[in-house]
């Protein structure tokens, strides 16, 4: 199977080619074809699965083969992402694939002035990647038109929906022209999901590319037991004598985000923490320090970390198991990509002996445990009730255990069709004030500037 075979312009071939792609991932090879087609698509698919370029290219190509009068440009397309960080790595990638054509595209995201972003609205955009809130703040304000919007993508809608982002996504697709080809992208399946693309989906293809939540075979797994206390202890140990070198750190929180990475700078090894509460220049510069090595290690929290694409990222260390199984899968997904062996690590107290059962019924298997000497259990420790704070997007954690949701299992395929409980039962979507959505008053010069 080769990109030339998927019928794209030579335009969208020349970008690929530069790009050093040579053949097309699984989902490429499927969703390119079905999209060019105008079938709505349901894709099972995390990131690292090169899903962006599998809806970006025949996106690209349908706004090209159907173009515009002379004039303003309207808004043609619209990518919602649950986070700012992926808005930023779809819109580049747009970009990037589209260099040979004439589009225009911006970010849209919180947390930054509005107004470079009202100004490259007023001068004409074709595709809008953005997260929820702020595009409401827009609309409130009367500073986007979207009703002539024609493909819509919701981007790891799971996540979406865990964040509480329901309302927001519904309001939108109120204000869409009901004649629209629909995307939706998730890395697992459960009713809401399903519940979601029934309403937003016109006949969906589903599109499964595995693996998915058994975690990729590339990724070598280890959990070290230890006392909660002897954690940072043992994160410093293992990052000397393994020589970490490019390590993800997850906690659950910003808070120990940051004494997670000043504990480390203290012991000389350099670190950055990055979070929600971090302005968003702060962030991407941590990220362009963590990927061109002058640190060494980035520590995150889920939101943040959230659809980063780090290639050939070594190690992933989960300092603190999330609350969420499913989120371990998505946390481990971001080493051994690309062919790449990884490692992922997970220092467990037995406070959260309950969240790894849950981890590993989801995955399916159970992780090899190594007691580190020295880092040995106190057997007379008694576990503790986990401190269950606000997550850093300012919503609570929503559960303890694993989703209600089934996770999607090999062969398993997404459909639109069967039985679903009531829309957003149990939620309380956020209204778009929280976290990511309102002004800070910082400015994020250029980000919001169209890409001709
Ligand atoms: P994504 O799942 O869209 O986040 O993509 C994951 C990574 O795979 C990104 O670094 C892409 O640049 C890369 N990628 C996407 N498509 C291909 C391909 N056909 N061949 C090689 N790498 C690819």
């Amino acid at each position: 199977m080769s990109f030339e075979s998927l019928g794209l312009l030579p335009e969208l071939l020349r970008a690929v080619r530069e790009k050093g792609y040579e053949t097309p991932t699984s989902i490429q090879a499927q969703a390119i074809p079905t999209i060019l087609q105008g079938r709505d698509v349901l894709g099972g698919a995390q990131t690292g699965t090169g899903k962006t370029a599998a809806f970006t290219l025949p996106l690209l190509q349908k706004l090209f083969s159907a173009p515009q009068a002379p004039g303003k440009k309207p808004v043609r397309a619209l990518v919602l992402t649950p986070t700012r960080e992926l808005a930023l790595q779809v819109e580049e990638s747009i970009r990037m694939y589209g260099k040979h054509l004439p589009f225009a595209s911006m970010t849209i995201f919180g947390g930054v002035n509005v107004n470079p972003q009202i100004r490259t609205l007023k001068a004409g955009v074709d595709i809008v990647v953005a997260t929820p809130g702020r595009l409401l703040d827009h609309v409130e304000q009367r500073t986007i038109d979207l009703s002539r919007v024609e493909f819509l993508i919701l981007d790891e809608a799971d996540r979406m929906l865990d964040m509480g982002f329901i309302r927001d996504i519904r309001k939108i697709l109120a204000l869409l022209p009901k004649k629209r080809q629909n995307l939706m992208f998730s890395a697992t399946y459960n009713d809401e999901i399903r519940t979601l693309a029934e309403s937003m989906l016109n006949d969906p293809v589903s599109i499964d590319v595995a693996p998915r939540n058994s975690g990729t075979q590339l990724v070598t797994h280890i959990v070290h037991p230890v006392d909660r206390e002897k954690k940072t202890a043992l994160l410093i140990h293992l990052a000397k004598t393994l020589n970490l070198r490019q390590a993800l750190v997850f906690t659950r929180t910003k808070h120990m985000a940051n004494n997670v990475a000043e504990a480390l700078n203290e012991a000389g090894i350099t670190a950055m923490a990055i979070h929600g509460n971090k302005s968003q220049p702060k962030r991407v510069q941590a990220l362009s320090d963590f990927k061109t090595g002058r640190i060494r290690i980035l520590v995150a929290t889920d939101i943040a970390a959230r659809g980063l694409d780090i290639v050939d990222l070594p190690h992933v260390v989960n300092f603190e198991l999330p609350y969420v199984a499913e989120d371990f899968v998505h946390r481990t997904g971001r080493t051994g990509r690309n062919g790449v062996e990884g490692d992922a690590i997970a220092l467990v107290c037995i406070d959260e002996d309950h969240l790894l059962r849950d981890i590993e019924k989801v995955m399916k298997r159970s992780l090899p445990r190594e007691t580190i000497a020295g880092f040995a259990p106190n057997p007379s420790i008694r576990a503790e009730p986990l401190m269950k704070t606000r997550r850093s997007d300012g919503h609570r954690p929503q559960r303890q255990t694993s989703r209600s949701g089934q996770p999607l299992g090999q062969g398993q395929r997404p459909t639109a069709s069967g039985n679903h409980p009531p829309m957003g039962s149990g939620r309380t979507g956020p209204s778009h004030s929280g976290g990511s959505s309102r002004p800070t008053g910082s400015t994020f010069g250029g980000r919001g500037q169209p890409r001709r």
